[in-house]
């Protein structure tokens, strides 16, 4: 339960462990889920057999390397209640990932996986300094998605004043804005940028004209450049949240006021990274693929799931008192990595130089094709209104420009066009930034 001697830190104990009794707890929590994994399902007993180790091997925390990983496809494979450690009858709620391709990954939680949910995410409001006086404008989706859900029950955990707002419907949104004051606003980072922009539209200053004062950003990779276009346009401090359906949803971690990577709430979900090539363990701050175990979750357990997604960790306790594991934003996908005539590259490092231009507005598209076995990258950005007014010969040199800066930071040649203002498509949740055109024609 949190605490209200120091509301900042809503769980003292568990967000303060020091380091060793933290481990403990970790490893005890960790055998106990191996050893009904291992029992209850067919599938973790296979794979343990397959590296020939059994639950009782794992004696340390440094044992975990010795287990196998789970992987995107096993979920897949089991879909849909395969992995569900609990009967059904235990199960009370279903939610399902916003993958767009192939079956969804399934969540399901029974009465205490949902409350540790909104615990974890009353830590994040509690980190992002979000209290019962605040009032949540949650537009994350609600339904299968776990965004809504999963910022709504936190912030009725924490006391805090929610306003169940989900997509859709930008004018009624900013609307609300102006009637209801809400000082907090949860939704993808992408979708903020809409409703900045509608607001825009309507006259409305949201600096100077409404209360805002936190966003809870997520769901979806964004950047540094990013982060300062929502500021600056919201006139609100912008906290990076983290989660994954296979996980538990939002809620794994979040930044607190230092905005120094994300603590990762460690009493229940194990991080690792490794080499998404050979699947060995790297040190901290190395860059690899995050992997997850979890150490508390009753329905749907996991055991070094491979998120697929590229981060470092950092164990040094905090200046905000937390001594909890913190990630790095993410940079990539192993999955949707791009490689551009021999050159490694991910889409927000191409979000990263591009919205550094201020002649452009913060509304992109990638858009990968293959000509001749060659990998062909185009990026179409959006001008700024007022620059697409200059005319055709300023939107020319913008993207000599930007191309040019795409080879000196990055070292690949990718064709930039400027396209007319509003003439990308915008999203409610989770941004579309890549067109991959490859497979079409193969
Ligand atoms: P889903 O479970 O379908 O909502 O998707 C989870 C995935 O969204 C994660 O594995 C990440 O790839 C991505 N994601 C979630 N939060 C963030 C974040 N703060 N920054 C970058 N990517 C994120
Ligand atoms: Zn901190």
């Amino acid at each position: 339960m949190g605490n209200r001697v120091n509301r900042m830190i809503w769980n003292l104990e568990a967000e303060t462990m020091p380091r060793e009794e933290k481990k403990r707890l970790q490893l005890q929590r960790m055998q106990l889920v191996f050893k009904r994994a291992y029992h209850s399902l067919p599938f973790y007993r296979r794979s343990f057999e397959a590296k020939s180790v059994k639950p009782e091997d794992l004696k340390s925390l440094e044992d975990l390397s010795n287990f196998p990983f789970t992987l995107k496809t096993d979920l897949r494979d089991n879909y849909p209640f395969g992995l569900f450690a609990t009967p059904m009858s235990k199960i009370i709620r279903l939610h399902a990932s916003s993958g767009t391709t192939g079956k969804p990954v399934v969540g399901a939680y029974t009465r205490n996986d949902l409350d540790l949910w909104s615990e974890v995410m009353a830590r994040s409001y509690g980190a992002a300094g979000v209290d019962e006086g605040d009032m949540v404008h949650n537009a994350y989706g609600y339904g299968l998605f776990t965004g809504g859900m999963g910022f709504h029950y936190g912030a009725e955990r924490i006391g805090a004043t929610v306003v169940p707002v989900a997509g859709g419907l930008t004018k009624r949104q900013v609307m609300l804005w102006q009637d209801f004051k809400p000082t907090v606003l949860t939704c993808t980072p992408s979708f903020a940028l809409v409703l900045a922009e509608t607001a825009a539209e309507m006259g409305i200053n949201p600096v100077t004209d409404l209360n805002l004062r936190v966003g809870m950003f997520g769901a979806e990779p964004w950047t540094e450049q990013m982060r300062h276009e929502i500021e600056s346009k919201l006139g609100l401090e912008a906290f990076n949240q983290y989660g994954l359906t296979e996980l538990i949803g939002p809620g794994v971690s979040c930044e607190c006021p230092n905005h120094n990577g994300m603590h990762i709430q460690d009493d229940h979900f194990y991080p690792e990274i490794i080499d998404p090539a050979t699947g060995e363990v790297l040190d901290y701050g190395q860059t690899g693929e995050l992997v997850f175990t979890s150490l508390t979750k009753e329905a749907f357990p996991v055991i070094r799931y491979r998120t697929r997604d590229i981060t470092s960790l950092d164990p040094e306790p905090c200046s905000c008192g937390r001594t909890t594991m913190r990630m790095n934003r993410i940079t990539g996908r192993s999955d949707d990595m791009l490689i551009v005539r021999g050159v490694n590259v991910f889409p927000s490092q191409i979000e990263g130089v591009i919205l550094t231009n201020k002649a452009v507005a913060p509304v992109y598209l990638i858009v990968v094709d293959r000509v001749r076995n060659l990998d062909q990258i185009e990026v179409q950005v959006e001008a700024a209104e007022a620059v697409y007014h200059m005319g055709e010969e300023m939107l020319l040199e913008i993207s000599n420009q930007l191309q040019q800066e795409l080879v000196q930071t990055l070292g690949i040649s990718a064709k930039v066009v400027v396209v007319p203002p509003r003439s990308i498509a915008r999203s409610e949740g989770k941004a579309k930034r890549v067109l991959d055109r490859r497979n079409l024609h193969n």
